[in-house]
């Protein structure tokens, strides 16, 4: 009998990435990812370059500078931030560190696929809370809690529906969760809403309330994998023993420094982001492809069948864009566009307008 794995990791379905290559083209514009159309700031750029200096030494195991670096700008305390590669990684120790074979891991209807991933890996049985037009709901997350629950994920923007409940309902939801068990709230694309937190605030030094963010979104490194998670004392303890000593690379770490201290490049990118997406938003709703709000980095495209999601998939593959397909969340008659630069929004908007035309000849 040859080995098997721990129970429930045969029940996870891999991550499907959004697609980076098309076949007998080199053109190709990626808004399959939610990656920054314009890349990091020249300052992190320039940090990783420097990094080549001394490849051959260990990093930094504490992340002291980094934490420093985001404590400064985030107005947030370094002692309670604690980095991953990625906030894939943190997501994954929360799950090792909380979760567990009869333990109930909770994520909503059309959330970020690795919540589930992460909490089957660690042995936990996922719990998926319907959503309310593609909007998590605040009571049905909490009449969803029973004994056995550990963690309550959910993305604020949500990640692929661009919907996020406003401070209220959060302040709600954090409120109503108990003591034994933990909120994580993940702001991958907190940067993006002018005004907002990432749920900072709900995140007490004694509480149950945990925020991860990225590096990867508008920072422009998701190749580096640098992401970090700022939580109440005690899970930072907990996360601390799990995590590897060097789970982060010191190119890593020099640049997501540099990003996070461009505050000026950070807003330039959130700027030209919201004047593209609500364009774009708008240009598509004119020929009859609506989207909800989005406040992140893309937008969710409606179509009318999930047979025109292939005819619009395939037209603006042929022209070179590769956008994403979400049936794996529930979402088979729709489009995650990442909101590119101008030149790349603009071709979008007219592709499928001639796949709208088409359509309705
Ligand atoms: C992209 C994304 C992440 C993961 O980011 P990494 O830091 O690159 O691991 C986490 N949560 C959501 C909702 C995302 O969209």
């Amino acid at each position: 009998m040859p080995i098997d794995p721990q129970p429930g990791i045969m029940s996870i379905a891999a991550y499907v990435p959004g697609a980076s290559k098309l076949s007998g083209t080199n053109s190709v514009t990626k808004l399959s990812s939610n990656e920054n159309p314009a890349g990091p700031s020249a300052q992190a750029i320039a940090a990783f370059r420097a990094a080549s200096d001394t490849l051959g030494v260990y990093p930094s195991s504490d992340h002291a500078e980094l934490r420093a670096a985001i404590g400064r700008v985030e107005g947030l305390e370094p002692e309670r931030i604690i980095c991953g590669a990625g906030s894939d990684e943190v997501i994954a120790m929360l799950c090792n560190a909380y979760a567990g074979p009869g333990t109930e891991v909770i994520h909503t209807e059309h959330g970020f696929a690795m919540y589930e991933i992460s909490a089957r890996a660690a042995g936990a049985t996922p719990i998926e809370v319907p959503e309310r037009e593609r909007t998590a709901d605040v009571d049905a997350i909490l009449a969803a809690i029973t004994d056995a629950t550990r963690l309550i994920f959910i993305a604020n923007p949500n990640n692929p529906t661009g919907t996020m409940i406003l401070g209220e309902d959060l302040a709600r939801l954090a409120a109503g969760v108990p003591e034994t068990c933990l909120l994580v709230i993940d702001g991958a694309y907190a940067e993006y809403v002018p005004g907002y937190d990432g749920g900072a605030g709900l995140v007490t030094a004694d509480g149950n309330v945990v925020m991860t963010r990225t590096f990867s979104k508008i920072h422009g490194l998701g190749s580096l994998r640098v992401g970090w998670g700022y939580g109440p004392v005690h899970v930072i303890d907990a996360l601390n023993r799990i995590r590897g000593p060097f789970n982060v690379s010191a190119a890593g770490l020099a640049a997501a420094e540099a990003a996070i201290l461009d505050t000026e490049y950070t807003r330039a990118c959130r700027d030209a982001n919201a004047r593209w997406r609500d364009w774009l938003a708008g240009a598509l709703d004119s020929i009859g492809i609506p989207s909800d709000p989005s406040y992140g980095n893309f937008i969710l495209a409606r179509f009318t069948s999930a047979a025109m999601v292939e005819v619009a998939d395939a037209h603006l593959k042929q022209n070179g864009f590769l956008v994403r397909k979400v049936g794996g969340y529930k979402l088979p008659e729709a489009l995650r566009i990442t909101i590119g630069d101008e030149i790349a929004c603009r071709r979008v908007a007219s592709l499928l307008g001639e796949v709208m035309k088409r359509s309705s000849t």
